[in-house]
């Protein structure tokens, strides 16, 4: 999520479920949550505030900076990931990928006896 401008893993809400019943009366959270996994463990903690929830987030992430850092898979750039799933370092980057694959995909395009394209998918086994 988004916070101050900045991408951070993970996400922080207000937790209103039920806590327990008192006096046969029910009595409910009033609590911010942080939620968030880094290096496949969860990290959750409670707190007063948002901007307390949103500054744990952040902490968070300065532990585990390394997490935010990716390598470009046009490139091999090393670059920030800015948001949750980021496989290269600028959409030139991603297009450039993209653009590879189709012009593979043109050895296997078939022409018709009209001279029309067929868009046939040949997946050449094993690969
Ligand atoms: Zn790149």
């Amino acid at each position: 999520m988004m916070i101050n401008g900045e991408w951070v893993k993970g996400c922080y809400y207000l937790d209103r479920s039920l806590k327990e019943y008192r006096n046969n009366r029910p009595h409910f959270h009033d609590s911010w949550r942080i939620d968030v996994v880094y290096d496949n463990h969860r990290f959750r903690s409670r707190h007063k505030t948002a901007a307390e929830a949103e500054k744990a987030l952040l902490l968070l992430k300065e532990q585990h900076i390394e997490e935010y850092v990716a390598t470009c898979e046009w490139c091999g750039r090393v670059f920030e990931v800015c948001s949750g799933y980021q496989r290269f370092c600028s959409p030139g980057c991603k297009a450039a990928y993209r653009n590879q694959w189709r012009r593979r995909s043109l050895g296997f395009m078939v022409l018709d006896e009209h001279g029309r394209r067929l868009t046939q998918k040949v997946i050449p086994k094993g690969k």
